[in-house]
């Protein structure tokens, strides 16, 4: 018979509810973890690992630059100090990421980028010629002019910090539900009491989050969080060869990569043709053509890596959002919060799901402002999304949108 009542329930087995439910469970809090499949089987256990604590390019300003640093800059301080706070080695490792220009205009784009974050007083960042990245990282060819390196940058392993948080709450006395499909939210009047599962009923009396990311508008529709499908490719073991993480657009759309701890390169991206609705982008088909794809974006980028197999592909969703800023905080309604809407998940979900238990327990208050994550900062506007999208078409059109 399942325990029914507790003091929180966090929905979603993601590192964003690992973390929100850990650090509401060390503070006290009796807390229920709840999962439709496994910790971890969603976004979270597909990703490339990548740390990066500053993504994009042209839609940068200097206000959104301080804003995003603000939040994965302590991202990253937590990281460091996760081995010792869980017991659990999560192979954070800073080996530096690079965002690869392969043409003059690229590397104009990105050399504004920094001088705004010189500006904001994140000097972390250098620009480097294609001789020092031959230097750093083989397996790049002659077909790129400079890329921007930030040296404390890098990777983690998503699988060990999902499951260290989960673990490590375990321990302190956090209740795990997995093969529990969340079905509806249970309301009296416009207070969320609990939820609806496949397993039964789950009672929450101080807080149920929705920690469920690119699967949030299932849950509850009117908060503008859409999936997003993406992909991933590994390669057979080569001989060490560091790839650092690397964002970079070999073509109309943008691609991410990185080399793992025994030598195996992870590429990934969009998918080849546009996924035409919601269930199409939370499947996790991978075709042929895909694969063809990501085969020629390789060889392109890493020409120097002669003759090398993907041994396995898979896909996975995240959720994009009208701002490209997460939903972390209060609904309008009382007792329910949401913290979802991650695309680069390392640099935001660990320290969201802290910064968002800080909120639930200290009333309102945080280590840094999070007003401008606020769940209803939407709640006038509605969205026209585009009807057949992929990660590059938002993007853009979240870019434009912006201003
Ligand atoms: C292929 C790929 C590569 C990526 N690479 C990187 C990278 O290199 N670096 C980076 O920073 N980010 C990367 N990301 C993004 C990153 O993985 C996500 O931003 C992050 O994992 C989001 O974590 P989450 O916990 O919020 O969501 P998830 O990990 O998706 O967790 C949500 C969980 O909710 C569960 N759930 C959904 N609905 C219900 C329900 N009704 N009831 C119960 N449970 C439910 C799901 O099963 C899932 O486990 C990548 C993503 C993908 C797909």
């Amino acid at each position: 018979m399942y325990k029914k009542n507790f003091d929180a329930i966090v929905i979603g087995g993601g590192y964003t509810g690992c973390s929100t439910a850990y650090f509401l469970t060390k503070a006290g809090m009796d807390v229920a973890l709840i999962e439709m499949n496994s910790i971890c089987s969603g976004a979270s256990g597909r990703n490339g690992g990548q740390v990066i604590q500053l993504e994009g390019r042209e839609e940068l300003t200097k206000e959104k630059i301080i804003k995003r640093n603000s939040i994965t800059g302590l991202n990253k301080r937590l990281l460091e100090s996760l081995n010792n706070e869980l017991e659990c080695d999560i192979e954070f490792i800073k080996n530096g990421s690079l965002d690869v220009a392969f043409t003059e205009e690229e590397a104009d784009i990105i050399k504004k980028v920094m001088e705004i974050q010189y500006e904001t007083g994140d000097k972390g960042v250098e620009f480097i010629g294609p001789d020092r990245i031959k230097d750093i990282c083989p397996a790049y060819g002659d077909n790129f002019v400079g890329a921007k390196l930030r040296h404390d940058d890098g990777s983690v392993n998503p699988f060990k910090m999902t499951h260290g948080l989960a673990f490590a709450a375990q321990r302190k006395g956090m209740k795990i539900y997995t093969r529990t499909k969340v079905l509806s939210l249970i309301f009296k009047s416009s207070k969320v009491i609990g939820v609806k599962t496949d397993n039964g009923e789950f009672f929450a009396d101080k807080a149920v989050i929705n920690a469920t990311n690119a699967w949030s508008k299932l849950l509850i529709e009117e908060y503008p969080i859409i999936p997003c499908k993406i992909l991933g490719f590994v390669t057979e073991q080569l001989p060490i060869i560091p790839i650092q993480s690397v964002e970079a657009y070999p073509g109309e759309f943008a691609i991410y990569g990185s080399s793992q701890k025994h030598g195996n390169i992870l590429i990934g991206g969009a998918p080849y043709s546009y996924p035409k609705n919601m269930e199409d982008h939370l499947s996790q088909d991978v075709s042929f053509m895909d694969f063809k794809r990501y085969g020629d974006v390789f060889k392109f980028t890493w020409p120097n890596v002669k003759e090398v197999s993907f041994i396995r592909a898979w896909a996975g969703a995240v959720g994009f959002t009208p701002d490209s800023y997460p939903l972390v905080g209060p609904t309008k309604y009382d007792n329910f919060y949401i913290n979802g809407g991650f695309t680069n998940g390392n640099s935001w979900c660990p320290i969201c799901g802290k910064l968002l238990a800080e909120y639930i327990l200290k009333g309102g208050k945080t280590t840094v402002p999070i007003d401008f994550l606020n769940p209803e900062r939407f709640s006038i506007h509605t969205f026209e999304w585009p009807k057949e999208y992929n990660y590059t078409v938002l993007h853009n059109y979240i870019t434009q949108m912006m201003g």
